[in-house]
């Protein structure tokens, strides 16, 4: 594993809450979910799991991403794939 943290600021998602767009910081740690033999060497897959508050309604999103690696040391792409929150707070 050579990738073990990613970081991306103006990351923008939709709070699940107040339904507006924010932007984010992202520093996080990744782990290791796959790997794949490629042309160019071993594409490698990573997920995040992370929580930031939101600035316009103070409640907290779970945040869920992919990043993946290819070829080695280079960050290919990275996704969102999940953002969910209780909104305990009105
Ligand atoms: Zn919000």
């Amino acid at each position: 594993m050579s990738l073990e943290k990613f970081s991306k600021s103006d990351v923008e998602i939709i709070c699940p809450c107040c339904k507006e767009s924010i932007y984010i910081e992202l520093d996080v740690d990744l782990e290791e979910v796959g790997s794949d033999e490629r042309e160019m060497g071993t594409e490698t897959q990573y997920e995040f799991l992370t929580s930031v508050e939101c600035y316009l309604c103070e409640n907290i999103i779970e945040i869920k991403g992919e990043v993946w690696e290819y070829p080695e040391n280079v960050l290919n792409d990275f996704e969102i794939i999940e953002v969910s929150s209780k909104c305990n707070k009105q």
